[in-house]
């Protein structure tokens, strides 16, 4: 495959709504991810197209080769290690939990034993909770801004998914009905996933370094986030 990366056209993935790594501005998709996966393909001179999906799909995606590269927010882990191949991390994460304005018995992940939580399909904090909060009832969107509308609205009691999300949503469309009551798991590395084998792995990993080393990563990442503390 990576052979011929240089000619062909790839087919990139990212998720369809992750603010503020890759969401739908007008008719395009802008985002860290994005700008990030964009200063990498000109270093590479590489050809492609971005094709948004919900994430579920996206570690299938890449088992078949339908895409020969993703960026999600996709967080490493051994087990999909096993399937997928990854970049060098690019973005230090974790998870935390966001509660409507006026919550105030949701503090950390053992309160929410028993509530109704909403939750990302196939993401890690899917797993996260199973293992550490057993008994809180998941509610699963496809798409996390569902997820928010449905908290927002007070059908359910709180959302669970990546920190710089909660976080971003909560200090724009969330601003003033939604509160971030903080992390309930840090650590995480996200990484960008291709399919077993592919040879864009050392390719990515040497255009990162570059990018990482020349400041380009640092302007994109003040972009989103602002300046690193
Ligand atoms: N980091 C999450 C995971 O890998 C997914 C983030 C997202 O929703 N795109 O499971």
């Amino acid at each position: 495959s990576g052979a011929q990366a240089q000619g062909k056209e790839l087919v990139v993935a990212t998720d369809t709504a992750f603010v503020p790594f890759e969401f739908k501005q007008g008719n395009t998709y802008v985002g860290f991810d994005v700008d990030l996966w964009a200063a990498i393909a000109k270093e590479l001179n590489l050809k492609y197209k971005l094709q948004p999906m919900d994430f579920n799909g996206i570690i299938p995606g890449l088992q078949t080769k339908n895409i020969d590269a993703a960026l999600a927010g996709i967080t490493i882990r051994d087990d999909r290690k096993k399937v997928i191949d990854f970049s060098d991390p690019y973005y230090e994460s974790g998870l935390a939990i966001l509660v409507g304005d006026k919550n105030t018995d949701i503090k950390d992940a053992k309160s929410l034993s028993g509530k109704t939580v909403a939750v990302k399909t196939g993401t890690a904090t899917v797993d996260f909770l199973k293992a550490q909060v057993p008994d809180a009832k998941l509610k699963l969107f496809p798409n996390i801004d569902n997820a928010y509308l449905e908290l927002a609205t007070g059908r359910v009691d709180a959302a669970v998914h990546d920190t710089p999300n909660v976080q971003y949503y909560a200090n724009t469309a969330g601003k003033g009905r939604v509160k971030v009551v903080g992390s309930v798991k840090s650590g995480d590395f996200y990484g960008i996933a291709f399919p077993k084998g592919s040879d864009l792995v050392p390719q990515v990993n040497k255009a990162l370094a570059t990018l990482k080393a020349n400041g380009q990563y640092d302007a994109i990442y003040e972009k989103w986030f602002g300046k690193k503390p």
